[in-house]
């Protein structure tokens, strides 16, 4: 997501309280139920709202229904993909598009219920940065959904320190605000959570309604799993170090220089001392050793460039303010 775009895009018109936004690839069948629900979802609320469809390049009759969606009622805006980019994309590219103060994004085949926004929405009001849906009673096949998802959720809660029961859940609520660091890829949103409270957001979790998939069909099947846990690995990678790489980098050079030094070491007193040979396998160990530390060094300042390039080049700060009390009024600059 790119920082604020949305801003530039929209200089004028001030954004509506609510941005639903949806990702919708191949759900014609679903459409009108689903838009149905959504304008019942959100009319408790009394609050100004859009709904944003993303088509992610869909190639059944939806695009079509979309634009009388959009035709019909000047709460909708729909943006057409050229091609299937995926669920991430998707969202990713209503979140960038979204004006609301409040952004609600849900998957578009009714299995999340738009019944739930009210909820979400008032939950966030309680204080809440991010408010993410627990689907507690999952319609979806245990074995090859619903277990697998259990030990990612497990995983990812240890891993980002960041307790949550369903990250793959698409029904959440975000404010604004919390997308103005994040950068999403692969099958990153449902890691905006952790990101978020990264970032100091806070985030809590409430209950909601998941329905069995009536018309259309799943996109996906077990290896999504694998997908999530490269993620996992990348993005706690890149969290963890991406201000100092030459930590992480440094320290295995360090290592291996370490073990390279005490095994050259060993070959040079044996030599010595106990009339050994001076080529042995131990010395091709280290001397790997040698040459693999050194690399990891090298690796670790190039890393160190690339992140200052990317810090620098972008103006991207490398903390995040909540606010900014006192000071007054801004003074006029002194003549
Ligand atoms: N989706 C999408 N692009 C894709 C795959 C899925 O926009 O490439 C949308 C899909 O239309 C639905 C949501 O993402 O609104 C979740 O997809 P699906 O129901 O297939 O996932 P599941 O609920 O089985 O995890
Ligand atoms: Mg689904």
């Amino acid at each position: 997501m790119t920082p604020r775009k949305s801003d530039e895009q929209t200089p004028v018109a001030p954004g509506p309280a609510l941005s639903i936004v949806l990702p919708v690839y191949n759900e014609a069948e679903n459409l009108p139920r689903l838009h149905q629900s959504i304008l019942e979802g959100v009319s408790p609320l009394g609050q100004s709202y859009e709904i944003l469809y993303v088509d992610d390049g869909s190639r059944d009759a939806g695009p079509q229904i979309l634009r009388e969606l959009a035709a019909a009622d000047p709460h909708v805006r729909v943006l057409f993909f050229k091609t299937n980019f995926g669920q991430t994309a998707a969202i990713s590219a209503g979140i960038d598009h979204a004006r609301g103060r409040v952004i609600v994004t849900l998957d578009a085949d009714l299995q999340n219920d738009p019944h739930d926004i009210p909820m979400l929405v008032r939950k966030l009001d309680e204080g809440h940065d991010v408010v993410s849906g627990w689907r507690r009673d999952r319609q979806d096949a245990k074995l090859s959904r619903t277990i697998p998802s259990n030990v990612a959720n497990w995983l990812i809660s240890r891993v980002t320190g960041l307790p949550l029961h369903d990250y793959g859940c698409t029904l959440k609520a975000y404010r604004r605000e919390v997308f103005e660091e994040i950068q999403l890829y692969g099958e990153m949103h449902r890691f905006i959570p952790a990101y978020a409270y990264w970032a100091g957001a806070r985030v809590t979790e409430v209950v909601v309604r998941h329905h069995r998939r009536v018309a259309g069909a799943s996109k996906y099947g077990l290896t999504r799993t694998v997908k999530v846990l490269l993620d996992l690995m990348t993005m706690t990678f890149l969290h963890s170090y991406s201000t100092k790489p030459i930590y992480v980098f440094g320290g295995f050079g360090g290592v291996s220089l370490g073990l390279a030094g005490m095994g050259g070491l060993f070959v040079i007193l044996r030599r010595l001392f106990m009339a050994g040979d001076w080529m042995s396998p131990l010395i091709l160990v280290a001397s790997v050793l040698f040459i693999a530390g050194i690399q990891f060094i090298l690796m670790g300042l190039l890393a160190e460039i690339l992140v200052r390039t990317y810090h620098e080049s972008q103006g991207k700060p490398t903390y995040a303010l909540r606010e900014i009390v006192g000071g007054g009024p801004a003074s006029e600059p002194a003549a």
